[in-house]
């Protein structure tokens, strides 16, 4: 794993969540689910809702009909992953 050299997970019970990995199903598998910017497989999962039509199209998110949506917060860059399908995400093993 090259991802410990950066920083070790955040305190156990330290009041915030547990960053976790997760995985996304598709059609050719379980895919599994990387930061982009640093390759963190370690993320801090939220609902949002958009409220606001104006929101959703400066992010391009004309996929969000339902407005609403699930995040992934990589535990170590916080760069956001935007998950269009949430019944898609699995939590990993
Ligand atoms: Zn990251």
């Amino acid at each position: 794993m090259p991802t410990k050299f950066i920083k070790k997970s955040v305190k156990k019970n330290g009041g915030k969540k547990k960053a976790k990995s997760y995985t996304l199903q598709s059609k050719t598998g379980l895919i599994e689910l990387k930061c982009e910017t640093d390759k963190h497989d370690k993320f801090y999962k939220k609902s949002v809702t958009i409220n606001s039509g104006r929101v959703s199209s400066y992010f391009d998110l004309d996929w969000l009909f339902d407005k609403s949506a699930v995040i992934l917060i990589c535990e170590n860059c916080s760069t956001i992953k935007w998950i269009k399908n949430q019944a898609q995400l699995r939590r990993a093993v």
